[in-house]
């Protein structure tokens, strides 16, 4: 997920939730018996990271695997994406489970046997390229899952879509990628969804799941104000327009939009602007100003509100100093939205897996592009804890320290498989 926020996820009523059944013996001894497969893909994958559209290594071996399954495999979707389809032995519905497979311009700066040493070339620099925001883990669960899956496949009463997508952590400049381009390049055409899920691992307790109803994760997106006054000498200010002096103004009016002027019992909002950009010395007034930001909002029509009001604000204000403004606002990520019928449908499932570790989740003000996925059918995106025991090893995703602790890794495979079975025997439906 990208520039996500640090936040602690809190137990809330659904592990009050009755007793519900563990799952049958047969999955868990399968689950059992891939999971030494599981872990070593995982730190395959840990150790030869690769960026977004460049998941070239990565996509091979997840083909493979799923081709020696039986399995439908499509490949270079949307770049370096991999899609396999299972056609289980009975009529049902259509499940989709979703892993991301990129690493970020991070360099490992954890003491591991199979700690990343790699070094690539990024926007024209050289970085070091690590599996920091834990995308190794979902691809080696979803691999262990579709292996599980597959070995129960005449018994299955539906089919899997397993979708694993490259750049979530957004395309290399002048690229598109991610979730938006698979679904550009056709991938709910054939075979529509009827329910698409995903996990993220984080760093809470390992083996805890959190999940939660409605928005989720944050819709990001960015914005650039130019300022345009007219400069003049600093000592004669009444000659000219001051664009710093519009600027401030604007930084502040742009907080009155979380706090004066949007629903604050409907969902949290963040305005932020992170560069201010104007002038070259002391006794200069400049001409112009420019000013860059992220809003973050849970719920899309609060989203396309804040858009309005960034730039109604931005005008109004420069217009009162008669400065004029250029408000340009890029849509980054939606709000990832948990379609709340699906989520309290499926939580007894996620409970069974986690037991007495089923938690709520806390909203997350960083993004995801899973809400591509559960714009167009229901969605249901979960958090699975990686933390280790010792505090001094938890760190946040994107850290150059973030460590995953593997006992997640089994919880993680049986979580998926689990909501892929339940889904398809109707309990989702
Ligand atoms: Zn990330
Ligand atoms: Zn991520």
């Amino acid at each position: 997920m990208k520039k996500l926020l640090m936040s602690c996820l809190i137990g809330l009523s659904f592990s009050a939730q009755a007793q519900v059944p563990a799952l049958p013996d047969a999955v868990e001894s399968l689950v059992d018996g891939v999971m030494p497969q599981v872990v070593e893909w995982r730190r395959d994958f840990h150790q030869h990271p690769e960026l977004g559209n460049r998941e070239f290594r990565t996509a091979g071996i997840i083909a493979d695997h799923l081709r020696a399954l039986g399995m439908e495999v499509q490949t270079e979707v949307a770049h370096t994406g991999v899609v396999g389809i299972l056609r289980g032995g009975r009529e049902g519905p259509v499940v989709a489970l979703r892993a991301d497979m990129d690493a970020l311009p991070v360099e490992e700066q954890v003491d591991l046997p199979f700690a990343s040493r790699v070094r690539t070339q990024y926007n024209g620099q050289d970085v070091g390229v690590m599996h920091a925001c834990g995308h190794d883990n979902h691809m080696a669960i979803l691999m262990g899952a579709a292996t599980v899956l597959a070995d129960m496949r005449d018994e299955l009463q539906g089919t899997v879509m397993f979708i694993f997508q490259p750049a979530e952590e957004g395309a290399p400049e002048g690229e598109e990628g991610g979730a938006e381009l698979m679904l550009k390049e056709g991938l709910f055409d054939d075979i529509r969804p009827d329910a698409v899920f995903g996990l993220h691992v984080w760093p809470i307790p390992a083996g805890q799941i959190a999940v939660r109803e409605g928005g989720t994760m944050a819709s990001s997106d960015s914005f650039r104000i130019r300022v345009q006054g007219q400069q003049t000498h600093g000592a004669a200010p009444w000659a000219g327009i001051d664009p710093i002096v519009v600027a401030s103004q604007i930084v502040m009016g742009l907080q009155t939009i979380p706090s004066r002027q949007l629903d604050a019992t409907l969902t949290p909002s963040i305005v932020t602007v992170g560069a201010i950009n104007g002038g070259v010395r002391s006794n200069i007034i400049p001409d112009s100003v420019e000013m860059i930001g992220t809003l973050r909002t849970f719920d899309a029509e609060t989203r396309r509100q804040i858009h309005e009001r960034v730039e109604r604000t931005a005008t109004q204000i420069a217009a009162s100093a008669g400065a004029t403004v250029d408000v340009n606002i890029s849509l980054g990520y939606p709000v990832t939205y948990n379609d709340p019928e699906l989520t309290r449908n499926m939580a007894p499932t996620l409970q069974r897996v986690a037991g007495e570790r089923f938690v709520e989740a806390s909203l997350i003000t960083g993004a995801e592009d899973f809400s591509y996925y559960a714009n167009e059918v229901p969605g249901m995106f979960f958090f699975l804890g990686i933390g280790a025991d010792d505090p001094a090893m938890v760190y946040p995703n994107h850290s150059p320290f973030f460590y995953a602790d593997e006992r997640a890794l089994p919880v993680g495979v049986k979580a998926m498989t689990a909501l892929a079975l339940d889904f398809m025997n109707g309990n989702g439906l």
